[in-house]
């Protein structure tokens, strides 16, 4: 990959990928560890936020520092926390997100995640996974950020003579997904709609997500992509997230038994072509989610849950695999 400038700050490197386009890139620890991006052209534009504060705060003099004022816009690639938490950091900002937002962000509050942060003793497996994942955040004084814009449409903005495109492929990753693409540049910030290690929580989502890819790969074509989570690739990363959804499905039908519970299931379908994607073992939620559409039960993001299942699926896997290292910097290479 061809970069203008790299500058490294504390928490984040912002990777030039066209003149005056920042990709914000976390080192990818799991869960939370998002990316953002900055376009300093016009009057500058922010996608994403981050999870905490110290996070959108460097994220925010990083702009002052580059344009020498706040950005006029933030659109959110969608609701999840990790991505509009420091939203309340950018007031003076026009915040833009998809219309579904608004509704979806209620599932997730601040006080639930920092008393498992802050939680001492007894702690359940699934609370420790979660404490593991969020070392490193501080989640004191969040307050969710009502955006002043909810859209539907597609959406052109101008910054200066850059044109910005936000386009809606909701429902995919969630209810609320707006990529972000720069026909010129060929540039696409793409939130969690691409990233190793994702997550759908429905088979109709899992469907509707893959046609987002395919738009992605056929239509729009981009050059550079910068995932929600993890490093900046090109197509043939939104060509393996398509790839591990299409083989999560095939192997789903191929070992559903209605007498088998969705860890079971998990265990016994074959991702091996996948254990080099950050934790592997979030293909419990997947099949879980599967598993609930066929019996026609719903899946509530129930993380303590999840976290508990997906350690023992992380047990299974070590075994079978043999442990996987992770490097989080690796999100960091040039
Ligand atoms: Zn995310």
């Amino acid at each position: 990959m061809k970069y203008g400038r790299i500058i490294t700050k504390e928490k984040l490197k912002y990777y030039e990928v066209a003149p005056e386009v920042f990709a914000a890139i976390s080192p990818n620890r799991g869960l939370s560890w998002a990316n953002a991006g900055f376009v300093n052209k016009g009057k500058g534009l922010v996608y994403d936020t981050f999870f905490d504060l110290p996070h959108a705060r460097e994220l925010r003099s990083f702009c002052e520092e580059q344009s020498g004022h706040a950005p006029q816009y933030v659109v959110n690639s969608h609701y999840n926390c990790d991505h509009t938490w420091g939203n309340q950091l950018f007031g003076d900002s026009v915040v833009i997100m998809h219309k579904n937002a608004a509704a979806e962000h209620v599932t997730e509050v601040p006080e639930y995640f920092q008393a498992i942060i802050e939680k001492k003793e007894n702690l359940t497996l699934g609370e420790k996974y979660i404490q593991g994942e969020f070392k490193g955040f501080d989640l004191t004084g969040i307050k969710w950020h009502d955006p002043d814009m909810l859209i539907e449409a597609n959406t052109t903005i101008m910054l200066g003579d850059m044109e910005v495109r936000i386009i809606n492929v909701a429902p995919s990753h969630s209810d609320s997904d707006l990529l972000l693409w720069l026909p010129k540049e060929k540039v696409i910030f793409v939130g969690d709609v691409v990233f190793g290690g994702a997550i759908a929580y429905s088979a109709e989502g899992m469907k509707l997500w893959s046609k987002a890819l395919d738009f992605i790969i056929d239509e729009l074509k981009p050059e550079t992509v910068v995932p929600g989570h993890g490093a900046i690739c090109g197509v043939e990363g939104v060509q393996e997230c398509k790839d591990y959804f299409a083989k999560v499905m095939s192997e789903f039908e191929k070992n559903y038994d209605d007498g088998l519970d969705a860890l079971e299931i998990a265990k016994k379908c074959d991702i091996s072509d996948f254990m080099h994607l950050l934790e592997p073992y979030r293909l419990f939620i997947n099949i879980l989610a599967l598993t609930n559409d066929r019996r026609g039960l719903p899946t509530p993001p129930d993380w303590n849950y999840f976290a508990e299942e997906m350690m023992k699926l992380k047990a299974f896997q070590d075994q079978k695999y043999g442990e996987r290292p992770w490097d989080p910097m690796s999100s960091w290479i040039e």
